[in-house]
């Protein structure tokens, strides 16, 4: 069962990850914010009140039982760079650009915000390193999951064969339309392998950013990797989805954090 509800929430989770970790991905049900209502919207630059991000946040930190305080997450950029989350980030502390946040700390929860864009976990269960990373179709042209995967090994020793990757809901291939700036970016970056990332509709061409994703961790090494297959913006109910809904709605989070 990938869905599961608690205090009025409900969330995600994938089947290849094992207990040792906490994960979910939250769809915007059972939160405060409108959107239109009672949503569960953890973006902070989208127009909500900010008392109604935070209540959201602590509802769903609460909801598995982790410590808010334990939250280290970033300002989101469409970038390939990455953070060390060796500790918790301070309330107070100003946030940083990234879009690949990794620990080995158990005191820490990876938390990233999304709306369309993929969301990706990972998991050395050897090594007990967790990995979480904002993959829109710029991130996966400038290959946030390959650096991700590099920054495993070279930050911590993982080896690739070992590492567990999940990709979550994100726009599909149906509903995913773009415009001839992300079909020669992604041909350039993907290079013979893109012709397999489009679907002709008519005469639109629709980019599939699971498999995108999928190609950069396969070629990164890594060879367990589970896809939801959910696109946002075909169940509004439970995603927030920015293409579907012009640009005007929140963000639902995702959070990785090692059992303790
Ligand atoms: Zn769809």
């Amino acid at each position: 069962m990938p869905f599961h509800e608690q205090d009025g929430l409900r969330y995600y989770t994938f089947d290849i990850f094992p207990k040792t970790i906490v994960q979910a991905i939250f769809t915007r049900q059972g939160g405060v914010s409108p959107y239109p209502q009672n949503a569960l919207n953890v973006g902070g630059m989208v127009g909500d009140k900010i008392e109604n991000v935070r209540t959201n946040r602590i509802r769903l930190f609460n909801a598995l039982g982790l410590t808010p305080d334990s939250i280290h997450d970033v300002w989101q950029v469409h970038s390939a760079d990455v953070i060390f989350a060796d500790a918790p980030r301070p309330m107070e502390a100003e946030y940083k650009k990234a879009d690949i946040l990794l620990t080995d700390n158990p005191q820490v929860t990876l938390f990233m915000r999304f709306a369309d864009c993929t969301p990706i976990l990972l998991y050395d269960p050897k090594l007990k390193v967790i990995g979480l990373v904002h993959s829109g179709w710029l991130g996966t042209v400038r290959g946030a999951a390959s650096t991700a995967i590099q920054s495993m090994q070279d930050r911590y020793g993982c080896l690739p064969a070992d590492i567990l990757a999940a990709i979550g809901p994100a726009i599909g291939p149906d509903h995913y339309e773009v415009g001839e700036k992300v079909i020669s970016q992604t041909r350039k970056a993907f290079g013979p392998e893109s012709e397999n990332l489009f679907e002709q509709h008519g005469n639109r061409a629709h980019f599939n950013l699971w498999k995108a994703n999928q190609v950069l961790l396969n070629n990164a090494g890594v060879q367990q990797v589970e896809i939801s297959s959910i696109c946002t913006a075909c169940h509004p109910a439970d995603w927030f989805s920015h293409r579907a809904e012009n640009g005007k709605t929140g963000r639902f989070g995702a959070l990785l954090a090692i059992q303790t």
